[in-house]
């Protein structure tokens, strides 16, 4: 199976590569526009493999990915390609209109294209698997669960950039005949993460004897998938999944953000106890709430589990260890991040006007 996958470069893109590259019968095209998110030593240990293959590119870049479509000669596509943090997008929504929303159109566009000049037979087997988040469906309250019925109520630019996403991808489904899976899934945490979301930034705040920046009461709560998981419930989808058909994707693993955090802080007295303080409260540093953030998520994972057999395989308690023990252990990856790119300060705090 050829798949092109795009965002490869990035967190869950990367662990997607790494899964697939070395299999036998698979051969992948990683298409990445290598954004600030993006970081090619993520996929340093396959990047050798003969069946993996890198084109830097943007997916608004039609006639770039024309050509790459053209020459690979894809089974399947399996698009992450996105701008991802909620709290960039408060400061810049545009970027995430532009790939988020042009991006999914453009490429929509050329793998319609190219499916129009398959065989029937090579029609049979493609697939464009669209990879989601639960965030199209707005927030929950104290009950409930998020279906794949749920009405989509997006309400940051982020998940409002996905929902549109989600939806061009629905309609050439419907309207043009090409076949799409859209999948829809939590948050999610483990190695390779860039560190302005919320779990390698604690990790590495209390690695450097900071406190770690709490939204507002620390009680938003969000499912938590470790990102091993999330590749294999993708190529699960991929392969088993249905034509035309949407998948939730979850870790049984509502906590809140301040359980999140004392879980880090509790491995970390564990495996480093000097370079965390004595007392919990004093890792906390209580901010200002996220505009508009949204109180929970939660996911209903019925439909992954009963129609594809598919369960995550990591315990929340499992996977933050070993994602905590990965950042002991990766200081290489991560030095470079925090000295160039980004040294965790605040992000989308609507201080700014519109650009
Ligand atoms: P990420 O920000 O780590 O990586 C995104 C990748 O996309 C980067 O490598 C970046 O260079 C690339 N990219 C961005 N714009 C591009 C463009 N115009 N052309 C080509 N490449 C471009 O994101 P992630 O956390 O790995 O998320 C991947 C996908 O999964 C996204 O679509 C996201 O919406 C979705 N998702 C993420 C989560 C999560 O918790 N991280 C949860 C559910 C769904």
């Amino acid at each position: 199976m050829k798949i092109i996958v795009t965002g490869g470069a990035g967190f869950i893109g990367s662990a997607v590569c790494r899964s697939v590259a070395g299999v036998k019968g698979y051969k992948v095209l990683n298409i990445d526009k290598l954004t600030y998110a993006a970081d090619v030593r993520s996929l340093s240990s396959i990047s050798q493999q003969p069946n993996y293959h890198f084109a830097k590119q943007d997916i608004c870049n039609k006639a770039a990915i024309k050509q790459l479509f053209a020459e690979f000669k894809p089974d399947a596509v399996m698009h992450l390609a996105a701008e991802s943090h909620v709290d960039r997008s408060i400061d810049g929504p545009a970027e995430f209109v532009q790939t988020n929303i042009v991006g999914t159109f453009t490429l929509l566009e050329v793998a319609r294209d190219y499916f129009e000049s398959l065989s029937s037979e090579q029609k049979g087997r493609f697939r464009f698997h669209h990879i989601s988040t639960d965030e199209v469906y707005g927030s929950l309250g104290e009950e409930g669960l998020f279906t794949e019925e749920t009405p989509y109520a997006p309400r940051s630019p982020y998940s409002a950039s996905k929902a549109g996403s989600d939806h061009l991808v629905s309609a050439w489904g419907h309207t043009y005949g090409l076949p799409v899976i859209i999948s829809n899934c939590s948050n999610n945490y483990g190695p390779f993460q860039f560190p302005e979301k919320l779990i390698p930034l604690a990790i590495l705040n209390m690695l450097h004897g900071r406190k770690v920046p709490v939204y507002g009461d620390g009680l938003n709560i969000r499912d938590w998938l470790y990102v091993e998981d999330h590749a294999s419930a993708l190529i699960t989808i991929l392969t088993k999944g249905k034509i035309g058909a949407k998948y939730n994707v979850g870790g049984n693993s509502e906590r809140t953000n301040l359980g999140v955090v004392r879980s880090i802080f509790d491995v970390l007295c564990d495996l480093r106890p000097e370079t965390v303080p004595r007392d919990f409260d004093d890792v906390i540093d209580p901010v200002a709430d996220r505009p508009g953030h949204d109180r929970r998520y939660a996911i209903d994972p019925t439909k992954m589990r009963d129609e594809l057999g598919w369960q995550p395989t990591h315990s929340f308690e499992d996977g933050i260890r070993q994602t905590v023990q990965w950042y002991l252990d990766n200081r290489d990856w991560w030095m470079p991040i925090l000295k160039n790119k980004y040294s965790g300060e605040r992000l989308g705090q609507l201080t700014g006007g519109a650009a």
